[in-house]
């Protein structure tokens, strides 16, 4: 048992672009993921298993040893906080930017600021690093609608190209951060099943690095 592995990844975009890195580590699921709803997969590898959950667990399972390995976006980790989690590896998969945005054509407000974000923490810490007093208030989704409702003056959102921000009558003001998923590693495994876990962190390094030089 100590040498099995359980890596958590989640479904969309991180699966996608996952999947093809650890198959150059020599790990392919089985099963067609998209068309099962188990959330337990086993692997061409009998001693790895592939746990499908909610990104924003990932860190949650690796950081408590229900997965041993994690992918997961560096916006969840920082808004997860904690140094609970080894983060070995930027995969460079998952690109985006963390923003605050605003209603177009208007600047910030002066004063307090009321914020909405699903990423409450990583907001809070990000306003009062820029002396900002700031309300935040949690929303899980369509953020983009609390500034032209008069929720909000300012969003904390991922941003891609930006045509959801456009669409909503709403403009990028600053980048927080750049973000890429990263592997997360539970520290308690990184020592006990280090000979097993090595190997298929060095190999999805090489396959990132392959990458990186097209
Ligand atoms: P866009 O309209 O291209 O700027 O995309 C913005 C929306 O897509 C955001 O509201 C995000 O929810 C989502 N999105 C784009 N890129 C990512 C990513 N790498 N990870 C998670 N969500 C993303």
């Amino acid at each position: 048992m100590t040498d099995s592995i359980t890596i958590a990844l989640s479904k969309g975009r991180i699966l996608d672009e996952t999947l093809p890195l650890l198959k150059e580590a020599g790990i392919e699921l089985v099963d067609d993921v998209k068309k099962s709803r188990k959330l337990v997969f086993p692997t061409t590898d009998p001693a790895v298993r592939v746990l499908i959950i909610r990104a924003t667990d990932v860190p949650t399972y690796v950081e408590y040893g229900g997965a041993d390995l994690g992918v997961t976006g560096k916006d969840v980790l920082m808004e997860h906080g904690g140094d609970g989690l080894y983060e070995p590896l930027d995969l460079n998969i998952s690109r985006c930017r963390l923003m605050t945005a605003g209603r177009k054509g208007e600047a910030p407000p002066g004063g307090r600021i009321r914020v909405a974000t699903k990423f409450v923490n990583l907001a809070r810490r990000y306003y009062a690093a820029k002396g900002r007093q700031a309300d935040i208030i949690k929303l899980y989704g369509a953020m983009e609608l609390a500034p032209i409702l008069g929720l909000a003056d300012e969003i904390v959102d991922i941003v891609d190209t930006g045509n959801t921000l456009k669409a909503n009558g709403l403009e990028p003001r600053d980048l927080i951060e750049n973000i890429s998923s990263r592997l997360v590693v539970n520290r308690a495994s990184m020592k006990m099943k280090h000979g097993k876990l090595n190997p298929i962190i060095e190999q999805m390094a090489a396959a990132v690095e392959r990458r990186r030089q097209g």
